[in-house]
């Protein structure tokens, strides 16, 4: 664990999220500056900054989680479709330094090239990760 590190925090469980589902290698919850309803972060518990830095067993283990939460959003929520958003170094957008990957659920009618997320209303984000919640 990381000093520091908000993600590893959550990962520990020393602060709250809005977890959508947990095991062994990854937390993922919900992000609370949603682009859209059911915007989902994927983390591995052990810390890494980045995609390069993140050997390559975790990375397997993570897309692995990643697919299995995408597809339970898909068929909850439900989505029509989600992009995967994984961004490395502060000019991609990376504000956490904790390497995650983005499940962004798409409606019809949305703009698939919008990645701007907007505070989110605690309550909503409450309800609909206790809707989310996934089984081990
Ligand atoms: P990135 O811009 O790829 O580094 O994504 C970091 C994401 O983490 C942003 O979309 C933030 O809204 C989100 N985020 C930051 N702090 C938290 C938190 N405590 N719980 C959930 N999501 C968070
Ligand atoms: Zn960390």
């Amino acid at each position: 664990m990381k000093n520091d590190c908000i993600f590893c925090a959550i990962a520990a469980g020393e602060i709250p999220s809005f977890k959508v589902y947990e095991d062994d290698v990854v937390v993922a919850y919900l992000d609370i500056n949603p682009v859209s309803e059911g915007h989902t972060l994927v983390i591995p518990k052990k810390h890494t900054e980045g995609l390069l830095d993140t050997p390559d067993e975790t990375l397997a283990a993570v897309v692995a989680r990643v697919k299995l939460v995408a597809a339970h959003l898909k068929k909850v929520l439900p989505c029509d479709g989600f992009n995967i958003a994984q961004n490395n170094g502060e000019v991609a957008g990376q504000t956490v330094k904790h390497v995650h990957f983005h499940i962004v659920p798409r409606y019809k009618g949305d703009d698939p090239l919008v990645f701007k997320g907007a505070k989110g209303d605690m309550e909503r984000l409450a309800a609909l990760a206790a809707r989310l919640a996934m089984p081990r």
